[in-house]
């Protein structure tokens, strides 16, 4: 009956290979749960990039040329620049 005798290490390999998979399947879902939210994140800062494009906030500073959110402009002369290098230099 050497079959009876083999019974509990099947019995072993088939628990380990299962907890072994389960533990790998969990480790690929953490993977991409961490995807998603990464790939959700950049999806939202993109879309908060456009809304201010969109919105009207950017300007253009007459010394440099360069595109800049309004609220992180410096004005002088009631002109908004991009630094206050700009502000300085024009
Ligand atoms: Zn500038």
């Amino acid at each position: 009956m050497g079959l009876i005798k083999l019974l509990p290490w099947i019995i072993i390999i088939v628990v380990a290979l299962v907890y072994f998979s389960r533990q790998k399947q969990r480790r690929e879902k953490e993977q991409m749960e961490e995807e998603l939210c990464e790939m959700r994140r950049r999806l939202e800062e993109r879309e908060r990039n456009r809304d201010v494009a969109s919105s009207g906030e950017m300007a253009q500073c007459p010394h440099c040329g360069t595109f800049f959110p309004k609220n992180e402009g410096v004005v002088k002369n009631g002109k908004l620049y991009c630094s206050k290098k700009c502000a300085r230099l024009d």
